[in-house]
């Protein structure tokens, strides 16, 4: 009989994380300075960022030493399991062998605070008293208010206006680790405030949150931000994901024909894949999938091209695929995946074909996703039923005895709302908004 679940020890937890940018055959476009048109520098950031994760964020070294007590927060659920999803398997009548690499056993449900911890520790260190960030559907902000706890830091949330009202749960969440969280777009900030005098009705967006929270940490010499996704430094800590699973896959004897992983801003799927990159580019039949919405398709209907983060146009112009800063996606259910650009690492793999991506739309994802709780037992988050959805499909189409493994980056207890309304029928597709994504490229900055 084969092993369900390929559990590591704590003393399997990573020493290091793995950084992908030292052994690239070639150099990622840097983040321009908006003002300059100049390459960034390490200054530029140093009033929201504390100098390690500056540093993490343009380090050459291949591997960093992840701190002690980094690594005794980690012990509360890493290493997580790596679990073979044999009963999926049955269902499908597939050859293929499916395994998940399962970051749902975190404290607040997701691979999310891998990071969290990592950039509450270097803040705390630098004298820090405060983070600001931004959430989308709340996951981000509840693994940052976990962490800011653990290290008696302050915090303030940003969250998208909608989710804020639509999912009070992650919000108790965060009001549980003592953080402050406020419906963007609010009154505090002046980004907040010239897009409610525009739109006194604005449900908000990730873009906009950000700037937001940007301003509150550019304003207040004791606040600093913290982003869950997209940067070098956020991947770079994700890493602990992909290098425990190698550990795991040889232990049972595999090796991966396909690496899946759905994509928001790119860190959980970075995670598990930068990793197995440079194995990758040497040769190998690995396939490494990035699954994003079709209502907001970045990588599969975005352009290449510089662009801000942030919606108020405050943030530095990172390369990557980007439906425009001006980009509000539809209110699809997986909420962690409606931001308007991708991590400029993801981005360069994909431009260079080392990658590849899909999209698919939300209905089909929610059934995958009653299928994965229906045999596994699991109830998927819905960003996640997106890399699930896929396994599927390739299972299905390359029924052959592969070896598919895909990350597992969050449980969907907190989105259950979200499954009642599938379950009722009253999920709708959103047709991917071309006009929309059209309209919003216009407004992309003049550089390039
Ligand atoms: C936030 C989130 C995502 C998307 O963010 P990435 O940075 O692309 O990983 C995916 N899954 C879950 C469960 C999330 O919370």
């Amino acid at each position: 009989m084969e092993n369900l679940k390929i559990l590591l020890s704590e003393k399997d937890i990573p020493h290091s994380w793995y950084n992908l940018s030292a052994d690239l055959p070639f150099r990622l476009p840097p983040p321009i300075n908006p003002a300059t048109k100049k390459p960034l520098e390490k200054k530029d950031l140093s009033a929201i960022f504390p100098d390690v994760l500056i540093e993490q964020e343009v380090s050459q070294k291949k591997w960093i030493e992840i701190p002690a007590q980094i690594r005794d927060i980690y012990r509360l659920w890493r290493p997580t399991p790596l679990r073979r999803a044999r009963r999926l398997e049955r269902f499908l009548k597939t050859k293929a062998r499916i395994y998940y690499k399962d970051e749902s056993v975190s404290p607040t449900g997701s691979h999310k605070t891998n990071t969290a911890v990592a950039q509450a520790y270097y803040n705390k260190k630098a004298g820090i008293k405060r983070l600001a960030t931004e959430t989308g559907a709340g996951q981000w902000g509840a693994a940052l208010s976990f962490a800011c706890n653990v290290f008696s830091l302050g915090c303030r949330v940003y969250m998208v206006k909608v989710s804020f009202h639509q999912k009070p749960f992650r919000k108790s969440l965060m009001h549980m680790w003592g953080s402050e969280v406020i419906a963007s777009p609010s009154s505090l900030t002046e980004s907040g405030r010239r897009i409610l005098k525009e739109d006194p009705h604005c449900q908000g967006s990730l873009g906009i949150a950000i700037s937001e929270a940007v301003e509150d940490a550019a304003r207040n010499k004791d606040t600093n931000y913290s982003l869950g996704s997209v940067l070098n430094h956020v991947l770079l800590h994700q890493t602990v994901i992909g290098l425990e699973l190698k550990k795991q896959l040889r232990i049972a004897g595999e090796k991966p024909d396909y690496l899946i992983a759905c994509v928001g801003g790119g860190s959980n799927f970075g995670g598990i894949a930068l990793p197995f990159i440079k194995e990758k580019i040497k040769n190998d039949k690995l396939q490494i999938i990035a699954v994003e919405p079709s209502a907001c398709p970045s990588l599969t209907k975005g352009k290449y091209c510089y662009d801000f983060g942030d919606t108020a146009m405050l943030t530095p112009l990172l390369k990557m695929f980007t439906l425009g800063h001006n980009f509000i996606p539809a209110g699809i259910h997986a909420g962690g995946l409606r931001y308007h650009g991708c991590s400029p690492l993801v981005s360069a793999l994909a431009s260079k074909e080392i990658i590849q991506s899909r999209a698919y739309h939300q209905i089909e994802v929610f059934k995958a996703a009653v299928i994965f709780a229906q045999t596994e037992g699991i109830v998927p988050a819905p960003e996640t039923a997106h890399a699930i959805k896929a396994a599927i499909d390739i299972a299905k189409n390359d029924n052959k005895e592969k070896c598919i493994v895909l990350n597992f980056s969050g449980h969907g207890f907190l989105d259950l709302s979200s499954y009642d309304k599938f379950l009722s029928g009253e999920l709708k597709n959103y047709a991917h908004p071309l006009k929309a994504i059209k309209n919003a490229l216009k407004d992309l900055p003049k550089f390039s």
